[in-house]
């Protein structure tokens, strides 16, 4: 039995296509069933695991896929979050992928009295990024709660939960939608081709090294 490449990607939201498309550029061909949670390859020994994208850090610092293509978002999120539960957390970063931009940023309503960072002391924050979230008030000195929503985080300014939220924002509209302003970047990201920390077999490092050069060619070309 040939030893198959296991790589995970976001079965479906904003890195999905790109995902599919850039491994389909580089000669990986699939025909995924909406349905299932694998995909296999017809034109290499590699499989596809179609995940949420919170789950595809932890994948591969598990060693559970040997590759994973997700949010630095994401991934610096995971990554903190193990670090503080002892957990595993190592991986490889293999290719910054220069799609899925977007920045993690503090935001407060219009009618807000803000003016910087160190307003915050006392008061909550929203967000689905705590780890990275308290890092950032960590280094700035400031004492601020953070409350956890794994959605919505929008809202919880209106609904009372909190004064500001640190949330994704790609060009700004679902902010201003909310009559939020954004204040401060605390993370830009991209998504981000990762690889399990321990080495693999023979066969499936070659097939990632022949890989490597076919991103980089999809790469250029579009630049
Ligand atoms: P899942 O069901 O897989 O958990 P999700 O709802 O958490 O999906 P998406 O909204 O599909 O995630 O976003 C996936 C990733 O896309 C984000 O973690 C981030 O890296 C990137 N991204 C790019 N632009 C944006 C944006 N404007 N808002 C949110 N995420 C964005
Ligand atoms: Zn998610």
């Amino acid at each position: 039995m040939t030893d198959r490449l296991t790589i995970a990607i976001q079965k479906s939201g904003r890195l999905s296509k790109e995902s599919m498309a850039l491994l389909n550029a580089c000669g990986v061909k699939f025909s995924v069933n909406e349905a299932r949670l694998i995909a296999h390859s017809t034109s290499h020994p590699i499989d596809l695991l179609r995940v949420r994208d919170d789950d595809i850090p932890g994948l591969v610092m598990d060693g559970v896929v040997d590759l994973g293509l997700v949010g630095e978002n994401v991934l610096e999120e995971v990554r903190l979050e193990r670090i503080a539960t002892d957990s595993v957390a190592a991986y490889q970063p293999l290719r910054g992928l220069e799609f899925g931009q977007c920045r993690l940023s503090l935001a407060v309503p219009r009618e807000s009295q803000y003016q910087s960072l160190q307003d915050l002391d006392g008061l909550r924050v929203a967000t689905t990024y705590p780890q990275l979230l308290k890092r950032y008030l960590k280094d700035n000195g400031v004492n601020a709660r953070t409350v956890m929503l794994t959605g919505s985080v929008e809202v919880a300014p209106r609904a009372g939960l909190a004064e500001a939220i640190c949330d994704l924002v790609s060009t700004g509209a679902t902010l201003e939608a909310n009559g939020l302003v954004e204040k401060d970047v605390i993370f830009r990201s991209q998504a981000q081709l990762i690889q399990r920390a321990d080495s693999l077999s023979e066969e499936k490092q070659a097939m990632i090294d022949q890989l490597l050069p076919r991103i980089d060619g999809v790469q250029m070309a579009r630049e």
